[in-house]
């Protein structure tokens, strides 16, 4: 079922949104992005003559309710973007929330109380859910960045609606038909970009990728294990000394893929890990004692670019340096204008991970590739080939 296709009229759609924003010490939402996201979807069900009962995560709240995670911040806020007065149930099940459900009429918004105030909503708790279930009539999920989590609200609630009555909202929409589009209809050549701290954490994705992809371009501190692993000397690089041997059999993949493989060829070096400290540009190889690769340098830069402008389809995740200083921020934002440069020339780009869109941000590039994915682990499970509970819930009847 597309939302598109789906008239809302007279039905209460439970939807479940992701609404976890940062808010400062006076409860003010300092980065509302996510609530902003929602309201495609809450206007589509609103125009059409229904009314929504909107759930969300929001914090970490540990045993039960605490104020500071109380969704009823956020409530004044998302009757502005709405222009309308949102009302909000102070708990997310019970009495109150199914007779405020149960009185919304077709063009009002009723706000359920953090689903994370119970241990169930995490547990993925069948009872639980059938309770947040009872409050709508049809389900509509539009929390990507959740999707890889089978809690109550995000996947179990779904097993209470039939096909005909659970759906992506527009923003869940967009991110799976993109990441879709990248991991099953690319055009090629297909370019990897992976960056960030940890080969650890990218493992995974890699060797979903490898049977896809035509060039794996790798920065960012994971880089030094390979280096190190092919016997260069990286001095005080990033290292993870248990995944040298990893590191040499994803070379060895590479090839049997016929993936052709990018390290940086240099590195812009410093004499230690702060904004102000001594660098220059070394060999990536030929690190000294004393010195660590920080970022890519120019000739990595270059070598990048040649590979990125020439490809058709490209998925970015990871920072190539430590971008967050300004001394090694230049490999991460000449990638982040070469993407933009090839997605202009008719390239499909996909940026997504927390880091890597938080450089597309800082560069202001977040307009100039295709699609930036909001959902952090969701993103990367998905890349790793894993079937998200969120998306499944959605589509298995
Ligand atoms: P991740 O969360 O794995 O995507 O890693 C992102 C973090 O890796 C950022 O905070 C970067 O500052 C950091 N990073 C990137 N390159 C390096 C490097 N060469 N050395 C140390 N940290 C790095």
């Amino acid at each position: 079922m597309n939302i598109d296709s789906f008239n809302f009229s007279g039905k209460k759609a439970l939807v479940r949104v992701d609404f976890n924003v940062p808010l400062n010490a006076d409860f003010v939402i300092t980065d509302d992005t996510r609530i902003r996201a929602a309201l495609p979807t809450i206007n589509k069900i609103l125009s059409d003559g229904g009314s929504a009962i909107l759930m969300s995560h929001f914090g970490r709240p540990k045993t039960g309710p605490e104020d500071k995670y109380s969704l009823r911040h956020l409530v004044t806020h998302l009757s502005q973007l709405l222009g309308k007065n949102v009302q909000f149930a102070n708990d997310c099940i019970g009495d109150e929330a199914k007779a405020k459900a149960a009185a919304l009429k077709p063009g009002e918004v009723l706000m359920l109380e953090n689903t994370r105030f119970y241990k169930e909503e995490e547990k993925g708790d069948r009872e639980f859910a059938g309770k947040l279930a009872s409050l709508g009539n049809v389900y509509v999920n539009d929390a990507f960045g959740t999707a890889h989590r089978a809690h109550a609200s995000t996947t179990i609630v779904a097993d209470f609606f039939d096909a005909d009555h659970k759906l992506f909202g527009y923003l869940m929409d967009a991110e799976v038909a993109n990441a879709e589009k990248v991991l099953h209809n690319a055009e090629h050549p297909f370019t990897a970009i992976l960056g960030g701290a940890k080969v650890s954490d990218k493992i995974l994705i890699i060797e979903n990728l490898l049977p896809k992809v035509n060039n794996l371009i790798i920065g960012g501190g994971m880089a030094y294990t390979f280096i190190k692993a092919a016997g260069g000397q990286i001095g005080n690089s990033l290292v993870e000394e248990d995944k040298l041997e990893l590191a040499k059999e994803l070379v060895e993949k590479c090839k049997k893929y016929g993936v052709k493989l990018y390290l940086p060829i240099d590195s812009v070096s410093a004499d230690k890990f702060d904004a102000n400290a001594n660098t220059k540009v070394l060999n990536s190889d030929s690190i000294e004692a004393g010195w660590m690769g920080l970022d890519i340098g120019p000739k990595a830069i270059a070598d990048y670019k040649a590979v990125i402008l020439a490809s058709k389809t490209i998925l970015w995740n990871g920072p190539m340096g430590v971008f967050e200083m300004e001394k090694f921020q230049e490999g991460t934002k000449s990638i982040a204008l070469t993407v933009a440069e090839a997605t202009a020339n008719g390239a499909f780009s996909l940026v997504g991970g927390g880091d890597s869109v938080a450089a597309i941000n800082k560069f202001g590039l977040d307009e100039q590739v295709s699609f930036v994915s909001t959902g952090g682990g969701a993103m990367l499970e998905y890349f790793e080939g894993k079937e998200l509970p969120g998306i499944k819930a959605i589509r298995v009847n």
